[in-house]
């Protein structure tokens, strides 16, 4: 099962890929992790994207294309995978077709996360990561037993930078202009899903399951 996530920042692509993945056994692959995991460890690409990330502007797509293409090719990979925050740019849509269709493969199901912006705001504002694990809450969908205290590692939770309410709205003027393009480019490649990211988390995922099994 190869899958794509997309909507807006915030939509809960993030909170249920992880579900699928677990679900269905297959490597969740998510950019901005792998972009906050290199800031942790001081990496020269950490340094790089960190200067995008703070001004809520997406990392060029130079320093992306390759490293999701070099992932996906990692025996890990073979059963399927589900990339979450890639491709955010129609470059970076067409890379990946380009690099799948050298192996006779595509992306079975682009789902597409729907939800309006007057509630990203308020999503954002509200979501919590740990600097441990990169797992995420909410403070009130989806909160921790303990307060800012990460259930799986115990370790500290934080309300990242870049979801402060002047940066959620440059990156979802980004989203608007970049990413939501690919709504259109998946459609017309026949794969494209489009589930109402607007009720419960478990409801949404029933959704997506009956999308994938259908
Ligand atoms: P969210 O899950 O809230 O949408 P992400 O964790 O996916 O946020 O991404 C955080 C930031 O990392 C983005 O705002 C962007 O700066 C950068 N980023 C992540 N993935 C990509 C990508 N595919 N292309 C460019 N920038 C990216
Ligand atoms: P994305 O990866 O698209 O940026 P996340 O999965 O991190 O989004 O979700 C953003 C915030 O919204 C998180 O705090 C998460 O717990 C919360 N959230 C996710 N799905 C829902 C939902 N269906 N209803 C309410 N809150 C949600
Ligand atoms: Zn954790």
């Amino acid at each position: 099962m190869k899958i794509v996530m997309l909507g807006a920042p915030g939509a809960g692509k993030g909170t249920q890929a992880k579900m699928i993945a677990e679900k269905y056994t297959i490597p969740h692959i998510s950019t901005g992790d792998i972009f906050r995991a290199n800031i942790k460890n001081g990496t020269p690409l950490g340094a790089k994207a960190k200067e995008y990330m703070d001004k809520g502007l997406l990392v060029p797509d130079e320093l992306v294309c390759d490293l999701v293409v070099d992932r996906i090719k990692q025996d890990d990979c073979k059963n399927g995978y589900i990339l979450d925050g890639f491709p955010r740019t129609i470059p970076q849509a067409e890379a990946l077709t380009d690099a799948l269709s050298k192996i006779n493969d595509k992306v079975e199901f682009a789902i597409n996360v729907e939800v309006p912006d007057e509630n990203i705001v308020n999503r954002m504002s509200g979501r919590r990561a740990c600097v441990g694990c990169g797992a995420t809450y909410h403070i009130k969908y989806n909160a921790p037993k303990v307060e800012d205290v990460c259930d799986t590692c115990g370790e500290k939770l934080i309300l990242r930078d870049d979801d402060k309410p002047e940066t959620v709205q440059k990156r979802l003027d980004v989203y608007h202009e970049q990413t939501q393009p690919l709504i259109d480019y998946y459609k017309n490649q026949g794969v494209l899903a489009e589930v109402d990211g607007t009720v419960d988390m478990d409801l949404v995922f029933d959704n997506i399951v009956k999308l994938l099994e259908a």
